[in-house]
């Protein structure tokens, strides 16, 4: 049995060395044969250098370079497909995810046939209240609109057997949002609760303003339901204007129209905005552009 390492990494020249010698000393305590997959996702800094002097160790080691920053999903999706292990770990450079941690996930995977994937989720995290609020509110709403159930807290940390792993790749959307597509395959999941620690150096990539585009695209991703909105609210104002009119009939109020033009107009603004929104996301898949451009693959075992 083999295990693939898949390592997204943006600018972490500060973090690949300590993560991969982290690694190497948790991995070696299991009996299992490992490979690292690094996905290299257009780094500005040394990180694609400290990754080359690393393939020189001991452990096959592959570095899939992209060709410019593409964003995590990605890579993670690169890493999925360069990989050959029976089992496959997707795991963060920045050891907030500690490599021992994977440990418990092979034990789980290995003693119960049945299970497809560990998935690690963080029962509390160090969040501001109205970040933790936002998020919490996220999980609800995208539950009730999508048939595919998101578990709140979950992370792409997880361990799969290849079966899980070739059902996920052979999703080739163009806007991937993994947290649905893990669920989407179905499988037989298990979540396990950690703890994430601080990074060890760099800083993280993600602002609210990415996190909330983030949230928007997921919801777009796996739910149609924005699209009927525009068909409540029609139906709606048909109503409202119905009452409107017998009300205006016997009090002619002078201003009104102006209040009901305002609000009629945004909301059918809103309502195109919505559809906009996923012509855009048909329109870029229409292309059928990739979803990564490799520059380079390096391989120490070719
Ligand atoms: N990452 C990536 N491409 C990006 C952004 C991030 O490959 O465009 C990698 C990053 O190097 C790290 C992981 O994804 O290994 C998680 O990123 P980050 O630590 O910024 O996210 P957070 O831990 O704050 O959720
Ligand atoms: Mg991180």
């Amino acid at each position: 049995m083999m295990l693939s390492v898949v390592v997204p990494c943006y600018n972490e020249e500060g973090n690949v060395a300590l993560f991969y010698k982290e690694a190497m000393e948790a991995f070696k305590r299991s009996n299992m044969s490992f490979e690292f997959v690094f996905v290299n996702d257009g780094s500005t800094d040394s990180t694609l250098s400290v990754l080359k002097k690393l393939c020189s160790g001991p452990v096959p080691m592959k570095i899939v370079n992209f060709s410019r920053n593409f964003g995590k999903e990605a890579a993670m999706m690169a890493g999925l497909e360069a990989s050959k292990g029976d089992y496959v770990v997707v795991i963060d450079a920045d050891l907030q995810q500690k490599p021992e941690l994977v440990l418990d996930m092979l034990g789980t995977l290995e003693g119960d046939e049945s299970v497809d994937c560990v998935a690690a989720f963080q029962e509390s995290r160090g969040e501001s209240k109205p970040l933790a609020f936002f998020k919490k509110s996220f999980y609800k709403l995208i539950n009730k609109m999508s048939d595919t159930q998101f578990f709140q807290g979950a992370s792409d940390f997880r361990c799969m057997r290849r079966r899980m792993v070739d059902a996920v790749i052979g999703m080739k959307e163009y806007h991937r949002f993994s947290k649905g597509l893990f669920s989407w395959v179905g499988f037989n999941t298990v979540y396990m609760p950690y703890t994430a620690a601080p990074r060890a150096a760099g800083d993280s990539k993600w602002s609210f303003r990415k996190l909330f585009r983030y949230a928007v695209d997921g919801i777009e991703s796996f739910s149609t339901a924005p699209l009927r909105l525009p068909l409540y609210l029609g139906v709606l104002f048909l109503a409202l204007s119905v009452i409107l009119f017998v009300i205006l009939i016997f009090a002619a109020k002078e201003f009104i129209d102006i209040a009901v033009m305002f609000f009629v107009g945004g909301t059918v603004l809103f309502c195109m905005g919505i559809m906009g929104e996923y012509l855009a996301k048909a329109y870029v898949q229409g292309k059928g552009r990739p979803v990564y451009i490799v520059k380079e693959i390096i391989d120490n075992e070719k």
